[in-house]
């Protein structure tokens, strides 16, 4: 297989959940249904795929399910609700997809991969958490729970107290080698879901969990490098990335080069929740030999494939 034809496409979160719209299972699907639109071009292009996607909303309605049964039910850990949501939603995307295909008349078989993404023990994120995860505490609450339950609590903003969690930087994906053979077969593999299921390496070799949640672009990075990828598509829900976003100079950016988007990164244009991680990923993927990082929104997908809208990060 030509590496050329090799895409990585990371879904955003709006790709199934939608703001201002119930995220009832029935919703999640239809909205599913409506991205593989974005999806369907690069298939019938003579891609090879994996697809990653996005699970905040998901895995934090499980976590609210966990403490809503706290006596009731065992306990979940933090990589077990990643992993559930990976295989729910990658259910959901993959049987949207083969249907889709089915009627579309292309004969290209999808699956999910329940994905680990190994990380640093010591990630500097694991001595200083930040990422929010579950809900909204009152400060007494929150204290509390910091010492019945060893969470680490922060104030979010003046809403309230939240446990955070290590976001550490995801090195390497375990089912790389599998991914990459079936991928190179034809097959899409819905993959590093939710950024993956982050585990570490123990002294003597094995894997072990870890209490943190990975960023899905820094993981479909990785999994894109790791399977040989040419093209990394980051599907979010702007069809451009911007200088001066959300200002009266904003300015859209067409193609950049991996230095300039790193100068931009430096100049603080993308933040950290948001457009940041996408841009670190791009700069990752490029300098990591990938050829090119197509940004753009699920709806404006086709037109950016095809060259007429979205950002592009491509090598100096
Ligand atoms: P996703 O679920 O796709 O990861 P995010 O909300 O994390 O979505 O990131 C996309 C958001 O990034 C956009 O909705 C936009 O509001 C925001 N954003 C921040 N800075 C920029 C920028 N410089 N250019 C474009 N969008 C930006
Ligand atoms: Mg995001």
């Amino acid at each position: 297989m030509n590496s050329d034809k090799i895409a990585v496409v990371a879904l955003g979160g709006n790709a199934i959940t939608r703001k201002g719209v119930a995220d009832t299972i029935a919703n999640q699907f239809s909205h599913t249904r409506e991205s593989l639109s974005a999806i369907i071009p690069l298939v019938k292009d003579g891609y090879h795929l994996a697809i990653a996607h996005g699970n905040g909303p998901q895995v934090g309605n499980a976590i609210f399910r966990v403490e809503l049964a706290r006596g009731k039910a065992p306990i979940l850990p933090l990589g077990i609700c990643v992993a559930d949501t990976e295989g729910g939603m990658g259910y959901m995307i993959e049987q949207s997809l083969q249907n889709r295909l089915h009627r579309e008349k292309i004969r290209r078989r999808v699956l999910t991969i329940v994905t680990q993404v190994i990380v640093g023990r010591d990630d500097p994120s694991v001595n200083n958490p930040t990422k929010f995860i579950g809900q909204f505490y009152t400060k007494e609450e929150a204290l509390k729970f910091r010492t019945d339950r060893d969470w680490v609590v922060k104030p979010d903003g003046d809403r309230g107290w939240r446990r955070v969690v290590p976001s550490p930087k995801p090195l390497s994906i375990v089912e790389a080698e599998s991914i990459k053979a079936l991928v190179h077969q034809g097959h899409i593999v819905i993959a590093a879901g939710g950024g993956g299921i982050p585990v570490y390496i123990e002294d003597d070799g094995t894997y072990e969990g870890m209490d943190a949640v990975i960023d899905k672009d820094r993981a479909s990075a990785v999994l894109a490098r790791e399977i040989g990828a040419s093209l990394l598509v980051i599907l979010t829900d702007v069809e451009r990335v911007a200088l001066h976003y959300g200002k009266p100079e904003q300015q859209s950016l067409d193609t950049v080069t991996v230095s300039i988007a790193r100068d931009y990164l430096a100049q603080g244009h993308f933040p950290a929740g948001s457009m940041g991680p996408k841009i670190e990923a791009a700069i990752n993927f490029i300098e990591g030999g990938g050829r090119q990082v197509l940004i753009s929104s699920i709806d404006k997908a086709a037109g950016a494939i095809a060259g007429k809208t979205g950002t592009r990060i491509v090598p100096d």
